[in-house]
């Protein structure tokens, strides 16, 4: 029985295609391929593309399921289609008298730039060419063309090392003193062939063959390591598989009124409004993508050929209009006539992706919810990279360390050691955990690995439009390409520029931003949030957002940067924080050390101005906004110097002793420390005597800190600041020591008011970081008006794993094995420390519905957790200042999603 599946669609033929999936363009986009629902969409609206047909996705699965097996039907499917191009052409697939020549080329559902494969000039053999010379008179052409075929069949199809070939075109462009292939005569070209045939033994002379093994070669490239390694980077599915598109061949290398060009419809590095991209006449669309010419830009064919790139603009344009979407093209001028070829989403830095989002919503093309949504938080983290601080950048420039200038394709600034190939980039980055550069003479698919596993990518050839450009800006890698001056000595893993020799493992600085290359490395700075667009984007996303935004910071300027970047509060001051700085750590010892009362006391009262000086600063920086504060957690041998350095200092102090130097006094002090320091080792700290243990155990010191907030409240507010402090008591685990606190809490913040004469308005609440504290959640809300989910330690306590150690131990097999799907601790772990959550919202807002609910781990910075927040239905996140912007976006999309 006959299969009656279509498996080809012409590109005439999107409707017919459209209703197979049901109506939807995304189903087209997925039987089609991106390239062959792009093609078929722009023959239905009227732009002049060369004839072809799609080969659907759903043929190649068939096809890679069945062990390399058409389906029953495609081929003559394919055959049949092919006759109707030759209808539409008015030309035959292998006549020499007239020939067809087409293409056939890779499309899945995502675009995956250069990581499958493409073969051109399909249909050429000893005989078409002949029949080419004939009809076009130009034996160049033909023979050039047949030569292409033959290289990219022998090493797309046929598997062959590319590099025999390129050794013979080298060898000739040596002999004529020519540096490019273009300028190679018609007898050598002729010559290059009859070598090249010999190269490719397997090279069938029938077009029918030619096209079947082609086909073949593209369903089979979409399990090559390097599409794999590809999608797996970028999240693709993978069982989409591949389309492949046959299309009728246009030709740009068919004189001086031929041309070839990628272009982008804006700018893809900046997101500016302008055509960008380039182009050269007579050549073929790969002499362009390789780089092995220089090109011309766009603004140069506005020049050379005005009247062909008003049509492109016009064509460009409309594109634009239609997708609603920057869009990255490539087209073809065969003797006047403007052909395009390809259409899509155009790949663009992350500065682009926001500007393109916001020009378009102002445009009227998109609304402000799709320019919202089109931009992804990672693209907003990319934003705030690092760039060289000027201090660096001008010391650098100054001291000559500056070598050399490329094109900034990709922008932020990178450092690390040079390594010249992909495997050990990754090995380097992977293995060792060095930071690394990678740098090459062009990249080719097979270096993504490293690509990925490098800070930055550093490239002798190439353009904008080059692999090495699109790959990095896609996953935010600072890139500089087409660096002339560059000389890579693989043999002797070097790299000289301007006779300056750079090992492999020597460091370096890129900037991608503007593209300079500097020796050595250079300090680096996060920007300031003051891109306009990016400004613009987020307050869209505000109007979107439910969740608030708030952030975690210790010291004034951190609130003053996350105010800055939008947050609506602090959600956690670590104040012990503040105990750490080097003035004010010998009085923390003294506190914790001293077995006297009055000591201690006096040791607090030195404490309390600085502490109170810190809140003030705060609560300035968040006028009108909530200002959480959590008294001191962490256990407090943190503070003292380790018994094993002190152990040898006693050491030390009685040889000392013992020669007759004078060193009582500090003997005694030493021993003094050594005896508190044994007293309070504890085998699991982070079990042990932290958090609100610490307040009960020392309540002066939570006398302290509640005196030095509210102080401050009161003098701040008294400045006319909106002042609203929330001391938060942290690693909670049973309502009566909150019970306990609140009552120290309480009396004492009464105490200051009434010595202040001013009221202030301020909260009790505690971390929720316990699992028995989410469990009790109800009895815990009694007392607390507010709960924080402190989920780095929720995570340690609910897993029963260190936060300190798992992450470098056996949590990196976990993962590798898949024991765990991911990490925890860097996304909440939904079903177990996020039922503990949803218990505890549910319980707590039982007891007291307006309860204040929010996190302050540092899950409130990742959009994945960002999500469960919302679905939970929390007040708001709280993370680092400069996540802030990630989270406002993040939870628009959350809020958008799952309306
Ligand atoms: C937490 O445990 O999630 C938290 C915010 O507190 P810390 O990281 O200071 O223990
Ligand atoms: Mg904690």
């Amino acid at each position: 029985m006959g299969d009656e599946r279509k498996w080809v669609y012409g590109f005439e033929e999107v409707d017919d295609a459209e209703t197979h999936v049901g109506g939807s363009w995304d189903g087209v986009r997925g039987l089609l391929g991106g390239k062959g629902a792009n093609l078929a969409e722009m023959t239905r609206i009227g732009v002049p593309v060369p004839p072809g047909f799609t080969v659907t996705t759903e043929a190649c699965n068939a096809y890679l399921e069945a062990g390399a097996q058409f389906p029953a039907e495609m081929w003559e499917q394919t055959l049949a289609a092919l006759k109707q191009v030759e209808d539409k052409t008015g030309k035959a697939f292998g006549d020499a008298s007239n020939p067809l020549l087409v293409s056939c080329r890779s499309g899945a559902k995502f675009s995956m730039p250069g990581m499958m494969d493409t073969v051109l000039n399909i249909g050429l053999n000893d005989e078409v060419v002949v029949g080419l010379v004939q009809l076009t008179g130009d034996e160049r052409f033909a023979y050039d063309s047949y030569r292409r075929l033959l290289q990219m069949f022998g090493s797309v199809v046929l598997g062959l090392d590319g590099e025999p070939f390129e050794e013979v075109l080298s060898e000739y462009r040596k002999m004529r003193g020519v540096d490019n292939d273009a300028a190679l005569p018609p007898e050598v070209l002729k010559e290059a062939v009859e070598r090249f045939k010999n190269l490719a033994p397997g090279f069938p002379q029938e077009p029918v063959d030619q096209l079947r093994l082609a086909t073949e070669a593209v369903f089979k490239s979409w399990n090559g390591k390097r599409a794999f390694d590809y999608r797996n980077a970028a999240h693709i599915r993978h069982d989409l598989g591949t389309a492949v598109n046959i299309q009728t061949m246009v030709f740009g290398n068919m004189g001086d009124d031929s041309a070839t060009g990628v272009a982008m419809t804006r700018d893809a590095t900046t997101g500016e409004d302008h055509i960008e991209g380039d182009f050269l006449i007579n050549a073929q669309g790969e002499d362009v993508v390789a780089g092995t010419r220089p090109t011309k830009t766009m603004d140069d064919m506005a020049v050379e050929m005005p009247e062909l790139y008003g049509q492109f603009r016009e064509i460009a344009k409309n594109l634009e209009r239609h997708y609603r979407e920057m869009q990255d093209m490539e087209f073809t001028v065969e003797r006047g006539k403007l052909w395009i070829l390809q259409t899509r989403d155009g790949k663009r830095t992350a500065q682009a992706a926001v500007r393109i989002a916001v020009d378009l919503a102002e445009e009227g093309l998109i609304t402000k919810e799709t320019a919202v949504m089109k931009v992804t938080p990672d693209q907003v983290d990319f934003f705030l990279h690092p760039q060289f601080s000027v201090q660096a950048k001008k010391a650098a420039v100054e001291s000559g360390s500056q070598i050399a200038t490329g094109l900034n394709v990709s922008p932020g600034a990178a450092v690390g050691v040079v390594a010249f190939d992909a495997d050990l980039a990754e090995k380097w980055a992977k293995d060792d955990g060095k930071r690394v550069i990678m740098v090459r003479l062009e990249t080719k698919p097979d270096d993504v690995h490293g690509m990925l596993a490098a800070q930055g990518i550093l490239t002798k050839l190439g353009g904008r439009t080059s692999h090495a450009a699109l790959v990095a800006r896609q996953f935010g890698k600072p890139a500089v390409v087409g660096i002339a001056a560059l000389d890579i000595d693989m043999a002797n893993r070097q790299m000289t520029v301007d006779g300056r020799v750079i090992k492999e493992g020597d460091w370096i600085s890129i900037d991608g931003t503007v593209g300079e290359v500097f020796t050595g490395a250079l300090a680096t700075v996060v920007p300031d949030l003051s891109d306009p667009w990016l400004e613009k984007l987020l307050e869209w996303a505000d109007e979107f957002r439910t969740l608030g935004v708030w952030a975690n910071a210790d010291y004034p300027i951190d609130a003053e940067r996350a105010r800055q970047n939008g947050a609506e509060g602090i959600g956690l001051c670590r104040t012990e924080h503040m105990f750490f700085e080097a003035d004010r750590l010998p009085v923390v010892q003294k506190m914790i050390t001293t077995k006297s009362d009055v000591e201690r006391r006096k040791a607090l009262d030195i404490l309390l101005p600085l502490q109170r000086e810190d809140f003030a600063g705060l609560f300035r920086a968040m006028d009108g906004y909530p200002v959480i504060i959590r008294l001191i957690d962490p256990p407090l041998h943190e503070f003292l110097p380790a018994f094993e350095d002190l152990t040898s200092e006693l050491a030390d102090l009685r040889v000392k002793a013992a020669a007759g130097q004078d060193v009582a006094g500090q003997l005694a002090e030493t021993q003094e420390m050594l005896e508190r320091v044994e007293a309070l080792r504890e085998a699991n700290p982070m079990l042990g005597t932290r958090g609100v243990r610490l307040g009960i155990i020392m309540p002066d010191l939570t006398k302290m800190q509640v005196r030095a907030i509210m102080e401050a409240a009161c003098a701040v507010a008294n400045e006319g600041v909106d002042v609203h402090p929330e001391v938060m008591i942290p690693l909670t685990s049973h309502v009566n020591e909150l019970r306990r606190q609140q009552t120290v809490v309480e009396s004492e913040a009464k105490v200051v008011m009434e010595e202040q004469g001013i009221e202030i308005d301020y909260k009790f609440g505690t971390m929720i970081e316990i699992p028995r504290a989410a469990l009790t959640a109800a009895e815990i809300a009694e007392y607390a008006q507010f709960f924080s989910f402190g989920t780095n330690d929720l995570t340690q306590t609910t897993f029963g794993i260190s936060r300190d150690d798992a992450e470098s131990g056996f949590l990196v097999d976990y993962l590798r094995e898949g024991i765990l799907p991911e990490n925890p601790f860097a996304s909440i772990d939904e079903s177990g420390v996020g039922r503990l959550m949803q218990w505890a919202v549910q319980e707590g807002r039982a007891t007291r519905p307006d309860l204040e609910i929010g996190i302050c781990g540092e899950h409130g910075g990742d959009p994945k957790s960002i999500d469960l927040c919302h679905r939970l239905g929390i007040d708001y996140v709280s993370c680092s200042p400069f996540r802030v912007p990630i989270a406002r976006l993040a939870a628009a999309h959350s809020a958008i999603v799952h309306r």
